[in-house]
């Protein structure tokens, strides 16, 4: 029953039943949902920034561009009719159409950081502290149900080691993530440290017009070199298929394509690793000596594979603009750094592609009636909901996928969700280990053996927690939840309803 406080909270403004937390395109895709399937509900989409796109706002270095082809990484719903491979300017674009089309801007609102996330059970509400950043105004905003759209990392201090001597270094030091697009590099000697996507894509636009581009890395990633086009589509487009369709069939083509170089990398890795340097043999020929520097330790699809649209990189060292050192780095000195084994090396600009700090949910603090939330002594479900935290969605995407893929789907299920909570009546869900998982192992969000970039191995215990069993962890394999989470029986035991635990028979919401 509503009490007095409730009823004057919710009576407000700053009342939704649904807040989406982020404008990147997590929250955009999983506010269209929200529109198309729940029309009724109020929303509201608090951003920090003072405009949508988040990751793509974010990041402005030069080149700056997709990993994913965009028929995957753009959504479901809405046609890419651009080249697979897209400059962050296109997908801001992307997402400014979609935010115009389904006339979401009236449910935005920028400048709003979210600065704490209180959850009250006397009221079945969540209470959020608001700081307005044009004025600085504190604000308050009370929501039934909490959908998490804040990304996985920190948007405004970027992963930059401290290294030794970095106040002597004269020259000029940035990190990628926070690159002036007005910094000048012409006629540079412009030194990257790191080596993943974001050297990737730097390295050929400053080899472009720098005087020298070097490559420090600890050690090689996989590159996946190919032409910036898809065939299917400029066949599909050439006889006159209508964009919807070209979209449905590549996106389609493009997934299968994925599932079996996925598990290529598994099962064997060797013929996976075969595969990548024959792509980059037909740009730089047969005798392109990959040893030292362009042989990983790890295997195919551990990490993140970083697309080099016509072996662009490989090209740089071939031509000579780029050299690449693998060593680690000692110490900066004036005029640029020293390496453990003693080679020197000279810039007049540093870059740090040192890849970025995770951030769980934002680095909101969370309370449930009063208790901080300590989200590893939480368990996820399917990485979406955690045990003890109600009416809370987090929208985690794919690693190895398009994160997109992900929206688009718990998009659907969230709001399915919503709609058998409204035919029970229930106020609260959320989910609760049944009496059969009480003896589950619990283990860290992801293992080390099947994904480990720097940044998730750095703070792995920030992450929830998973379970041994399929239900109790965030599957990065699509092919598997393209079929698990539509099929979600949202009856089922783990999930609780005011108290109530599930018993079994799929919702028909949807
Ligand atoms: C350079 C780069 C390239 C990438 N390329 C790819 C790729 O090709 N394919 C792929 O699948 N993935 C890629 N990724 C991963 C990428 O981050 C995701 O795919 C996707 O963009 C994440 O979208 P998101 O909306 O979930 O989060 P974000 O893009 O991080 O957006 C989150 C939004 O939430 C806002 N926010 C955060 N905290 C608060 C708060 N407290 N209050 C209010 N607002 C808040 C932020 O300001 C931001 O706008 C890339 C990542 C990076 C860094």
């Amino acid at each position: 029953m509503d009490t007095p406080e409730t009823v004057a909270s919710q009576s407000g403004d700053n009342h939704f039943e649904v807040i989406i937390v982020g404008a990147g395109i997590s929250g955009i895709g999983s506010a269209y949902h929200l529109q198309k399937n729940c029309a009724d509900k109020r929303f509201a989409i608090l951003e920090m920034k003072d405009t949508f796109g988040g990751t793509w706002e974010t990041h402005k270095y030069p080149g700056v561009r997709s990993d994913s082809d965009l028929y995957t990484f753009g959504y479901e719903f809405k046609p890419w009719v651009g080249h697979p491979i897209a400059a962050g300017e296109e997908i801001l674009k992307y997402m400014g159409e979609v935010i115009e089309e389904n006339d979401l801007a009236r449910h935005i609102r920028y400048g709003h950081r979210i600065t704490a996330c209180r959850w009250s059970s006397a009221e079945n509400l969540w209470h959020l502290d608001v700081t307005r950043l044009t004025d600085g105004e504190q604000l308050q905003f009370t929501c039934g149900f909490l959908w998490m759209c804040q990304g996985y990392y920190d948007h405004e201090n970027p992963y930059l080691p401290d290294w030794p001597g970095m106040d002597q270094y004269q020259g000029q030091l940035v990190h990628a993530q926070q690159w002036d697009p007005g910094t000048d590099y012409a006629g540079k000697r412009v030194l990257v440290i790191g080596s993943g996507a974001t050297a990737a894509t730097v390295i050929p636009e400053f080899a472009k017009t720098a005087k020298h581009v070097t490559m420090l890395q600890r050690s090689p990633t996989y590159f996946y070199c190919d032409e910036n086009r898809n065939e299917l589509a400029d066949r599909l487009r050439l006889i006159g298929i209508d964009e919807a369709t070209v979209h449905r069939v590549v996106r389609a083509d493009i997934i299968y394509k994925q599932f079996e170089t996925t598990h290529l990398s598994e099962s064997d890795p060797e013929a996976m690793i075969e595969m990548l340097r024959d792509q980059v043999r037909s740009y730089v020929g047969d005798d392109f000596e990959f040893e030292p520097h362009f042989v990983p330790r790890y295997r195919p699809w551990q990490q993140r594979l970083a697309f080099c649209p016509q072996a662009d990189i490989f090209k740089a060292a071939v031509d000579g603009k780029l050299t690449v050192v693998t060593d680690t780095l000692e110490t900066f000195t004036e005029k640029g750094v020293r390496t453990s084994s003693g080679e020197e090396i000279e810039a007049d600009i540093i870059v740090a592609a040192t890849g970025f700090n995770l951030l769980v949910m934002g680095g909101i603090p969370f309370e449930i009636d009063g208790e901080p939330v300590n989200w590893h002594d939480t368990v996820n479900y399917r990485g979406m909901m955690f045990t003890g935290v109600p009416n809370m969605v987090w929208v985690f995407g794919y690693f190895r996928a398009s994160w997109t893929l992900r929206v688009d789907m718990l998009g659907e299920l969230v709001c399915r969700l919503l709609k058998n909570m409204d035919e029970r009546g229930a106020k609260r869900v959320e989910v609760s280990l049944r009496d059969e998982d009480r003896d589950m192992e619990i283990l860290p969000w992801i293992s080390e053996d099947e994904f480990n970039p720097n940044y998730l191995m750095r703070d792995l215990d920030q992450l929830p927690s998973r379970g041994s069993k399929p239900e109790w962890r965030h599957n990065q394999d699509y092919w598997v939840e393209r079929n698990q989470i539509p099929a979600t029986d949202l009856n089922a035991a783990e999930f609780v309803y005011d108290g109530q635990r599930g018993a079994g028979g799929r919702s028909n919401s949807g």
